[in-house]
């Protein structure tokens, strides 16, 4: 490097604006333009920092091996985007694979010049300055700048390109990390559209068999004597099962495409808390559990889909059920809030760890590994019924003090401006 006092006030104020193009490119990095406008941009200061008729990226294809033009600057050969130069038997070639800058001043006698591209083009290349380019710890490519207008090239334009280099870098890592992250949501995207579209075929497929079932079960069982009766009682309580599971994959796949329609009308609050009792009164007893609801001293009217409002209620109660243990306390109580109705549902069952309190509302996300837990189900009540209370422009939460000390869930309902009470 030249000494500074050694430079003329002309090339002073050439490294003056040189390091002010750098400063601006850099600050662009950040910015939000498009990775092609960004990478123009730069090849466009290439040329005009370094004084040449034009700039080019050229990245390294990894199946080829060739270098593939990505980049342009204004002027130069046109249609160069996107045409190979061999990795072996080319200038860029060298640079790459020695990861060494070359400058050379006339290329007409330099036997390493690959000079099928100028005959493609008509462009007439005399002279290159180029510099390998890496990202992170491996070298990808090559940037060049060709026919340099007045003079031989300079050790400032040497430098110049070296910054210019890892500046193009840093927005091509960028550009491919995005691209990335595209690819593999758009995967993600596909996997979930394949996930719902089972889920609804499926959901739609059992409903009728399982109809049958249900029916011809439910006529066995009222038939039957001795312990026919009893098969005929466990097929119609299994076929039950199976029709909450199915409801629930229904219910999901509609909650899905957004085809809720909630039939909103004034609804007792005491009317919803007794129906969601009476829907898991029978679980409750055969784990000999009590539900206890605290009714408010007062009923209140609430404008609401009553059928979707004991749904969310029922998958909160019957989780509060499967996770207790036998004989354990079930508690359903009512606060009134200024703009909103909060129903709590207590338990005194095992609990949910702090950091599943929030991810039990996901699609299948259960506390325990599923193919070793002990309780049925498919992860999916809570994240129903998440969506029922949003739709309703409510919010459903979890609280627990930890494993072993029970779990609460909140659902609030907004009082909207109508009159309520009585
Ligand atoms: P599942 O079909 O597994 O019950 P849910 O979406 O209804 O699915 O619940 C998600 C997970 O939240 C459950 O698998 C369970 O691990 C946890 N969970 C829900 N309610 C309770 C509760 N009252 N006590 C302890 N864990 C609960």
């Amino acid at each position: 490097m030249n000494d500074i006092a050694s430079y003329s006030r002309q090339e002073l104020e050439l490294e003056l604006v040189a390091h002010k193009r750098l400063v601006e490119i850099s600050l662009l990095l950040n910015s939000t333009l498009a990775q092609e406008d960004l990478l123009k941009h730069i090849m466009d200061a290439a040329r005009e920092l370094a004084g040449a008729e034009a700039a080019s990226i050229l990245l390294k294809d990894p199946h080829t091996n060739d270098l593939i033009f990505t980049a342009n600057s204004s002027g130069g050969a046109s249609g160069l985007l996107g045409k190979p130069v061999p990795l072996e038997g080319s200038i860029a070639g060298i640079i790459l694979n020695e990861e060494m800058p070359v400058a050379i001043d006339d290329v007409s006698t330099d036997p390493r010049h690959y000079r099928q591209l100028d005959e493609q083009t008509g462009f007439q290349t005399r002279s290159i300055l180029g510099v390998p380019m890496r990202i992170k710890d491996k070298w990808v490519g090559v940037l060049e700048v060709v026919n340099k207008i007045n003079g031989a090239w300079t050790e400032g334009n040497l430098n110049t390109l070296l910054i210019l280099a890892s500046l193009a870098a840093v927005a091509i890592d960028n550009a491919q990390l995005v691209s990335a992250l595209r690819h593999a949501y758009n995967e993600l995207d596909k996997v979930d559209k394949l996930k719902s579209d089972f889920i609804a075929i499926a959901s739609h497929e059992l409903r009728t068999p399982l109809s049958v079932i249900l029916g011809y079960a439910s006529f066995l069982k009222e038939e039957a004597q001795g312990s026919a009766s009893t098969h005929a009682e466990a097929v119609f309580r299994s076929a039950l099962q199976l029709r909450t599971i199915i409801e629930q994959m229904t219910n999901l796949s509609f909650l899905k495409q957004q085809e809720v329609k909630l039939e909103k009308r004034p609804s007792s609050l005491m009317g919803l808390l007794r129906a969601a009792e009476q829907d898991v009164l029978s679980s409750a007893q055969a784990k000999e559990q009590i539900v206890e609801i605290r009714l408010p001293d007062e009923d209140i009217q609430i404008e609401v889909d009553p059928g979707q409002v004991v749904t969310i209620l029922t998958n909160v109660l019957n989780n509060a059920i499967k996770y207790t243990q036998n004989g354990g306390l079930i508690v359903l109580e009512t606060q009134r809030k200024p703009s909103e109705i909060w129903i709590s549902i207590r338990d005194n069952g095992p609990g949910i760890p702090r950091a599943a309190l929030e991810k039990i509302f996901d699609e299948f996300y259960q506390v325990e590994d599923h193919m070793t837990r002990r309780q049925g189900g498919m992860g999916l009540g809570l994240s129903i019924a998440r969506a029922l209370a949003e739709a309703h422009q409510g919010r459903l939460w979890a609280e627990s003090p930890g494993p072993g000390q029970g779990s609460a869930f909140y659902l609030s309902l907004p009082l909207g401006d109508g009159p309520q009470g009585g």
